[in-house]
């Protein structure tokens, strides 16, 4: 089903309005400044104000303990929480945009209202992480309804938390029009693309910590993908399940019966070699690597969540880079990576020094991602439809 989306909004719907934009904020302490997450939002932004409209940012971060025994609107901010403040994001943001960011360190939503309401067009703000409010992580309808009475038009660009029935997220949308934003549409078309318009051979590729969140695409692609390549966690998980000694690695052992289930499918290419420490298998080896590169190199559809070992310990990054080369290196096919530490692995291993063409699609979802492929219907996503 189609999604209402604000790039097919006329600019004059968008001149003197208020549009509440839900981004995902959500990077760890210390990354802020360059996460492709924050930049993934910029456009939505930018084209809202060149065209007139008013921005308030609604964002999460983190999981903050929401403060217990008061209302669903206020909170008090403990230590621990102020590092999940929203607030460096202002600046990083101003920046960016070339413009002020007001940040409103408050849920005193009259306060905000008005704060809003008397602003010029072209203002920018952002809130405090909801996730300060209990309601937010409750789909609390009293909160979304608060929410919504903030602006005139709500816009979900928020793909990664679009499998969350958040307030900011699903209840809003009972009470105010809602559009999807342009990072959004683009999620859903790259992703429906590789899931529904694949070109064979189409390849999906999996590691990283857990299996259990990738079996339903397992299931869902058995017949429709030609190879999955394992690494990581999954490919540790099958190992397992082949009765082969695995020490203390990395294993998913409630995904262990599924495992035996597919171990007789030809299209599960497992690792031939790993590299090992203290009896862990942390990555894989290089003759897996070749063998990965050569499946890849000729794959016309690829999706990728996972690295393929422990990429933030040198010496266990090679099974990750191996697979970004052949993946940048493919120019053909139609590709998708997403997942956090997927999509963050690929600056940390490979520096500055990489291209990403125009077929490479990365994604800033993770769990969404893989909710989505599985064929679920995510509350996000489903609200907003026409
Ligand atoms: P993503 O965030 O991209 O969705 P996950 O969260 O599933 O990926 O997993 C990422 C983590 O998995 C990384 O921190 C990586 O170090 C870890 N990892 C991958 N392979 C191994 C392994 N063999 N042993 C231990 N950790 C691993
Ligand atoms: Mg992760």
């Amino acid at each position: 089903m189609p999604m209402r989306c604000i790039s097919k909004m006329s600019s004059k719907k968008i001149r003197g309005r208020v549009f509440l934009v839900r981004v995902d904020l959500n990077v760890e302490e210390g990354s802020e400044k360059n996460a492709y997450r924050v930049q993934a939002i910029l456009p939505t932004i930018v084209h809202l104000l060149c065209h007139g409209g008013k921005v308030a940012l609604l964002s999460h971060r983190g999981r903050p303990a929401p403060a217990r025994g008061i209302s669903n609107f206020q909170f008090s901010i403990s230590k621990q929480q102020r590092k999940l403040s929203l607030k460096p994001f202002a600046s990083i943001l101003s920046k960016k945009l070339g413009k002020q960011v007001v940040f409103i360190p408050h849920f005193d939503f009259e306060k905000i209202e008005a704060r809003i309401e008397s602003s010029k067009r072209g203002s920018v703000f952002l809130l405090e992480n909801l996730r300060f409010l209990a309601g937010e992580e409750q789909d609390d309808p009293a909160l979304g309804m608060r929410l919504a009475a903030l602006g005139d038009i709500y816009v979900n660009d928020a793909f990664a938390v679009s499998h969350r029935a958040n307030a900011s997220v699903r209840a809003i949308v009972k009470y105010i029009p809602s559009y999807a934003g342009f990072l959004l549409e683009k999620e859903i078309l790259n992703l429906d693309r590789a899931a529904k318009h694949y070109a064979h051979p189409f390849t999906i590729i999996f590691g990283g910590a857990k299996i259990s969140d990738k079996i339903g695409i397992i299931r869902r692609f058995q017949n429709k993908a030609d190879y999955f390549l394992l690494g990581g966690g999954p490919a540790n998980t099958f190992f397992a399940a082949q009765g082969l000694p695995t020490g203390s690695s990395l294993i998913d052992t409630g995904s262990v019966a599924f495992a035996k289930q597919c171990l007789r499918s030809k299209k599960i290419i497992l690792p031939i070699d790993a590299e090992r420490q203290n009896g862990k298998i942390l990555d894989i080896g290089p003759k897996t690597i070749d063998q990965f590169d050569a499946v890849i190199k000729n794959s016309k559809t690829i999706i990728w969540n996972g690295p393929m070992g422990l990429f933030e310990k040198r010496g266990f990054e090679e099974g990750t880079r191996g697979v970004w080369n052949a993946v940048l290196m493919n120019k053909k096919a139609h590709t998708v990576v997403g997942g956090g530490e997927t999509v963050s692995s690929i600056s940390l291993i490979l520096g500055s020094k990489f291209l990403i063409s125009k077929n490479v699609f990365l994604s800033t979802g993770g769990g969404a991602m893989l909710e989505y492929l599985s064929g679920e219907k995510l509350p996000g996503i489903e609200a907003l439809q026409k």
